[in-house]
Order: structure tokens, then C-alpha cells, then sequence
């Protein structure tokens, strides 16, 4: 392995320092194929959204003579597969991750844009309609094979700025706890479960999603105001002493001496989060849905936070509000942190949701703008 093919191929170059190196956040756009009643009902209207996914551009029509285009890191039709999707999204991030990296995938978009059937469809009668979580377990069990591996997972809901664990419903408030020193996040309350079999891991996901729903009837809550928080934590012997393997990676190309002690294995410890986000359209003030104003305000907290944070680090503002909401604690180093972070947005068909598919596609642009330092975890 040469140097230059070991580094993951992931974003621009720019900006590495000594500690590490660094990657943009990715953005890619995925468009839900039209289902019955879009058919029917936007049969005059056209398509508003064109997708050019060899460009990688998406052209969103505003009127008859005019129209805007963004460029994007992947645009995915809506006749993409899942593998491809997951082939595009996460495997790059996976594959850092089993590196020793931490990494992050997300999906924003509105409610009923194919969020959670991009992350997290289990698939056990149609095997190739397998989302991102199950697909991106295959990999890493795949590559974490030796006695001293490990791979442990918890899965969590935040609602209303509270997290909640969907292993153990009981434990209905865990706390995030952030490491002054190095600025780790941890969950020590939550359930952690060893994964060793994919079975085992689809049964986990099983177990969450009827524990998800039997709190969401009980709290008369809607999933799509809540997050869905899987976190995966790999641990993984590494053959190269990572200083070494750092320091060929910011090199030139040219071949680097290794020390002579460079085989000493070392363990690495990276997390993988994957995150379904509460649909992006806002929770009407008025109380359509039966909430009052000052529940309106909870429920979209964390996700708002998430946006300004977006903004500010895109604009490389130097107050970036992470403190604000648990969602954004949890995320300290998906964005602008040190963790390579892949975003899907999913988008709609339907003219109708023109305002939200816009404002989708905009948190995107900005959400591209982000650069992250990728450090390497040892222990
Ligand atoms: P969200 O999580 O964003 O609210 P869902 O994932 O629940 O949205 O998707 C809404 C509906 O659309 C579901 O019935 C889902 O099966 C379907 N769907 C979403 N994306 C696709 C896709 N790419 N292909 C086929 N059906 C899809």
C-alpha cells in the first residue's frame, strides 16, 4: 500500500495541520420516486425538480422562464438502488471509521421524504431495499474479526431535548457527558450491546423501533419530531503505529521511512453515528398539531441549533453555538469537529412542497461549506 491509496478518498486536501487531516462535510440529494397520489395529483405540473446526476447538479424550477442550479457531491435519482446509496453516502465514511476515524451519516428533509427508508430499512424480505445501518454493520463486522475487536452499539430518540434509550425505555433521561480535556461526547448512561452477528444487530434495530413507537404512542408524539440516534463503537487493532501512518499521509507521495517498532499493534477506537433528524419542516406555532407555543419551541430547538451551527461554521464565524441544544452537544464533532461527515437530504416529488424542498436544499448548500479536522483515536 503506497501512501496516496491509503488516505480515504474523501474531499479537498486544504487545510491539514500537524494533528491531522481534513475533509469537507459531503452533501448528497436524494429525490423519492413519485407515489400513487403524487402521480395522480401532479400529472399537470411537471417535473420542478431536474436531477443531472452526471453533473451533479440538481435545477430546481421556479416558474416557466426561470430557474436555479446547485452543485452537490452526489445527486441520486430516484431510481437509485440502496446499495448505490449506500455505495455514495456512507461507505466512504464506514471505511474511516474501521481506520480509526469517527465518522457521522445524516439525513435531513421533510416528513415523508424517505429519510428513515434510506438509514434505516431493515430489509429482511428484500434484501437489496437494505438501508444504510444494516448495510453499513455488514462492513464493519466484516472487518473487525480478531479476538481483540469489538463492536458495541446503543441506540437513542431525542425529543423535546431529552434522550431517551430506545434499548431501555425506563431509561427515559441519559445524560451527555462531555470530556473537558478532549472534548469527547459519551452517553455512560445508555445501553451499550455488543454486536457480534448481523442477526443479532437487526434484532437490536427491531427492539428500538417498537420501543420508538410504544414511547412516541405513549408521549402522543409524533417519530417525525424526534431524532433517531444510532451510535456504533469500533474497536480495532491497527498493525501501523498511527503517527507513522498520519505522517505518510501528509507527505507528498513520496515513500517514508517507518520506525523500526512500526508493527507494534495499537488498538483504535473510532464511533460511527448514524442519525435520522426530525423531519425539517418547522412545528406550526398556531397548534395545528396540539402543541402549545412554548412545546412548539422544544421540539424544534435541536434541529434549529443544528442550522445556525451550520451557518456559522460555514460563514468560519468564529461563535459556533454547539452548547445550545443536545442535539448539536451530541454532534460536537460531526461538524467542524474531527469526524469525517457524509449528509443526505431527501427531497419530495411534489410541487406543493416547493417552499420545504427549497429550504432543504439551501441547509445543504450550506452544510457543504463545513470543513472538519480529522484526527486519529488511539488508545
Ligand atoms: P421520512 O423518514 O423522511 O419521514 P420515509 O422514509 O418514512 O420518510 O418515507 C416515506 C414513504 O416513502 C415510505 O412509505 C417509504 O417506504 C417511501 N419511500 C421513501 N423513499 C423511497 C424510495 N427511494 N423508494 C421507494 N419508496 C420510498
Amino acid at each position: 500500500v503506497t501512501p496516496s491509496n491509503r488516505r480515504p478518498n474523501y474531499g479537498p486536501r486544504n487545510g491539514k495541520d500537524e494533528s491531522g487531516v481534513s475533509g469537507r462535510v459531503r452533501v448528497a440529494v436524494r429525490l423519492r420516486p413519485r407515489n400513487t397520489d403524487e402521480i395522480l395529483a401532479d400529472a399537470d405540473f411537471g417535473d420542478y425538480v431536474e436531477l443531472m446526476p452526471e453533473l451533479k447538479r440538481l435545477r430546481l424550477r421556479k416558474n416557466n422562464w426561470d430557474s436555479e442550479t446547485f452543485q452537490f457531491d452526489e445527486v441520486l435519482t430516484e431510481t437509485a438502488s440502496q446499495k448505490r446509496v449506500y455505495e455514495v453516502v456512507a461507505k466512504p465514511v464506514v471505511e474511516s471509521v474501521l481506520e480509526g476515524y469517527n465518522g457521522t451519516v445524516m439525513a435531513y428533509g421533510q416528513t415523508g421524504t424517505g429519510k428513515t427508508y434510506t438509514l434505516g430499512k431493515l430489509g429482511e424480505e428484500d434484501t437489496a431495499g437494505r438501508g444504510i445501518m444494516v448495510r453499513a454493520m455488514e462492513d464493519i463486522l466484516a472487518d473487525t474479526t480478531s479476538e481483540q475487536d469489538s463492536v458495541t452499539v446503543s441506540y437513542l430518540q431525542l425529543y423535546m431535548e431529552t434522550v431517551q434509550d430506545l434499548l431501555a425505555p425506563e431509561k427515559d433521561n441519559i445524560s451527555i457527558v462531555e470530556d473537558p480535556k478532549t472534548g469527547d461526547v459519551s452517553l455512560p448512561g445508555a445501553t451499550l450491546v455488543e454486536i457480534k452477528d448481523q442477526k443479532s444487530f437487526v434484532e437490536l434495530l427491531e427492539i428500538g423501533e417498537a420501543n420508538r413507537f410504544a414511547a412516541n404512542t405513549k408521549l402522543n408524539t409524533e417519530s417525525s419530531r424526534s431524532h433517531a440516534i444510532l451510535l456504533v463503537n469500533v474497536k480495532k487493532m491497527a498493525k501501523l503505529k498511527p503517527e507513522r501512518e498520519l505522517s505518510s499521509l501528509n507527505e507528498n507521495g513520496s515513500n517514508i521511512q517507518l520506525s523500526k517498532n512500526h508493527r507494534i499493534p495499537t488498538i483504535r477506537k473510532s464511533k460511527l453515528l448514524i442519525v435520522d433528524l426530525a423531519g425539517s419542516e418547522r412545528v406550526d406555532k398556531s397548534g395545528s398539531e396540539g402543541h402549545t407555543l412554548e412545546e412548539a419551541k422544544y421540539i424544534n430547538l435541536s434541529l434549529t441549533a443544528l442550522g445556525k451551527c451550520i451557518n456559522a461554521l460555514a460563514e468560519n464565524s468564529p461563535h459556533v453555538p454547539i452548547r445550545d441544544s443536545k442535539l448539536t452537544r451530541l454532534l460536537r464533532d460531526s461538524f467542524g469537529g474531527s469526524a469525517r461527515t457524509s449528509l443526505i437530504i431527501t427531497i419530495g416529488p411534489s410541487p406543493q412542497h416547493r417552499g420545504e424542498t427549497t429550504s432543504t436544499i439551501l441547509f445543504g448548500q450550506r452544510a457543504m461549506k463545513v470543513e472538519n479536522m480529522v484526527k486519529l483515536k488511539e488508545e
